[in-house]
């Protein structure tokens, strides 16, 4: 390895210096340790990742961003491909360990392209078009759905959802529909999805079964004093972000009270200033409020009186939730409280789930807000299934915004891989190398697939391949049944933009990656996370 060579005298001591095919071949050598570490778990029959961290917290996960977010990754490189999974959750919601697996997989081939001398700019160049490309053909392949056909957005949700709840896939699938079936708001031509409408609420006990869809909000809060009601009749509603006590001192600060009388002139202040507080409320019309603060005794005294149910410590996330549903405005001062801030909603009442207290905010408003409550028998189960819905959530609203879905499965990688390379003749020389490349890269998927079913990887492709020329485009990895299958008869589809989003980025990192040919990591941050990442490198040669 070459380090603190005459090259780098004009760099301060300790500074480590890699360059040109080295350095291209550390990095390449840490994307792909990265995705591979989460590849095993691709697909319905792969497997769960177990992490612990520093606090002794579990988490059990099937979810590529997940578990990347949680492996504390240090290395620059090793976050762009984190960094790529976050993306694609946030922009698709799904297809986390497909974006990833796949840059792994475009590493790995130009790797190889490398060492027979390919220059890394025409491997840029060949992924760049081969991206576009492949893009073009995964629409070419891509199945138009109708949104308002349930059984489609059902199949698209259970595909998300496979492999990772267990026996409860259906059942999920089913709520995330219902839910998604409430938000939609058609106009002329489009059906809009806010996603932000849903919201996602757990409650430990019971199994995922009887977890359930309610048409409002539902938040994991008790009223603050059981003297208020429990219930409520047309509820008007107050959002606040201050808080209902009073403030103390700064500073530390002595009040010197010489007598009773002055102690209870003390007492009585505190109490009227805090009467003036619940007394705006009580003006305002509100007869629900929602604190993102606390509220003392005092207020929950008087606010209990005036036959008010309080909740205080509400998230800001679900304050904002309920403004939505609500059509209420957040005060954050107190004396600009008025009845138009208020917002609406025909029931707000306290109910016991499994022994505990949660409050349910129903008939809001606006009544395209909903809340899927999972319910599930350890922390560990729900924590999973939640990643499970919102992932599912994220594949049908994408779905129905383009209204297109591919077949899973590995087919329609199988499918673009086999146009990619007819196409890959065309453009002929340095690129075509690059191009086919970029098509057994996409291949990664069905391989993966077939690993995970315990098939073997060669003889799956082959057969793929062969299947694609004879029958066409459809036919994939049937992974729970060990087989080459039609995966649109087994119906597994995906949504379309779920693969392009996943391309696309995916090609983008590794070109970024492969542009690299000199990494200089400064000692002045003395043990940094790249020096880190060369020191253990270095040993491996
Ligand atoms: P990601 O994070 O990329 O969504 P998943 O673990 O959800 O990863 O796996 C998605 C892959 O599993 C997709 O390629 C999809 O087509 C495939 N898949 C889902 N259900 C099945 C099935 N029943 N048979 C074969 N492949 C499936
Ligand atoms: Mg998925």
């Amino acid at each position: 390895m070459q380090t603190n060579g005459e090259q780098n005298q004009f760099l301060s001591e300790g500074t480590k210096r890699v360059k040109g095919r080295e350095a291209q071949r550390i990095n390449i050598l840490i994307g792909k340790a990265v995705a591979n570490a989460i590849k095993s778990t691709l697909g319905p029959k792969g497997m769960d990742k177990m992490i612990v961290d520093e606090l002794g917290d579990v988490t059990i996960s099937n979810d590529g961003a997940t578990i990347l977010k949680e492996m504390a990754i240090d290395h620059p490189i090793g976050k762009m491909l984190v960094n790529l999974a976050k993306n694609q959750d946030s922009e698709v919601g799904d297809g986390t360990t497909t974006a990833v697996v796949i840059a792994g997989s475009l590493l790995e081939e130009a790797e190889s392209l490398l060492d027979n001398g390919i220059h890394p700019s025409n491997i840029i160049n060949g992924y760049r078009i081969a991206s576009e490309k492949a893009i073009e053909f995964y629409d070419d392949v891509a199945i138009k759905i109708n949104p308002d056909k349930k059984e489609d957005l059902h199949n698209i949700a259970l595909t998300s959802l496979t492999g990772k709840a267990s026996e409860s896939c259906e059942k999920l699938a089913d709520l995330v529909v219902s839910a998604m079936m409430e938000i939609a708001e058609k106009t002329d031509k489009k059906t809009i999805i806010d996603i932000d409408n849903i919201k996602i609420e757990k409650k430990e006990g019971s199994t995922l079964e009887n977890s359930e869809l309610v048409k409002g909000i539902v938040l994991d809060k008790e009223r603050v004093s059981t003297n208020m009601p429990t219930l409520i009749n047309n509820a008007k509603i107050a959002l606040l972000d201050v808080a209902l006590e009073i403030k103390g001192p700064e500073t530390d600060t002595k009040v010197q009270i010489n007598s009773p009388q002055q102690l209870q002139a003390f007492i009585d202040q505190e109490e009227s200033m805090i009467k003036e507080k619940v007394d705006i409320i009580k003006k305002s019309g509100a007869n629900v409020v929602f604190c993102q603060k606390g509220i003392d005794d005092l207020a929950q005294h008087f606010l209990a009186k005036a036959d008010i149910i309080a909740v205080r410590r509400v998230k800001k996330s679900d304050l904002e939730k309920l403004a939505k549903a609500t059509g209420a405005n957040i005060v954050s001062r107190l004396k600009d409280l008025k009845a138009a801030d208020l917002g609406q909603a025909k029931l707000v009442e306290e109910k016991k789930i499994a022994g505990e207290a949660m409050i349910f905010v129903r008939d809001c408003k606006n009544p395209k807000a909903v809340t899927i409550l999972l319910r599930g028998g350890t922390e560990q189960v729900i924590n999973e299934a939640e990643r499970a819905v919102n992932d599912a959530v994220g594949a049908v609203a994408s779905a129905i915004r383009s209204g297109k879905v591919v077949v899973g499965g590995g087919a329609c990688e199988t499918a673009v891989a086999i146009q990619l390379r007819e196409y890959a003749k065309e453009v002929g020389g340095r690129e075509q190398l690059a191009i086919e490349g970029f098509a057994n890269a996409l291949e990664v998927i069905p391989r993966t697939l077939a690993e995970t079913a315990g098939m073997n990887p060669l003889d799956a492709i082959v057969a793929l391949r062969n299947k694609h020329k004879k029958e066409g485009p459809n036919f994939g990895v049937d992974v729970m049944n060990g087989k080459i299958s039609d995966m649109k008869i087994e119906k597994v589809i995906e949504p379309l933009q779920l693969k392009i989003q996943a391309i696309s980025s995916a090609s983008e990192v590794t070109q970024m990656i492969l542009r690299i040919d000199d990494v200089i990591a400064g000692s002045s941050r003395g043990k940094g996370p790249m020096s880190q990442g060369m020191d253990g490198l270095g040993g491996m040669d």
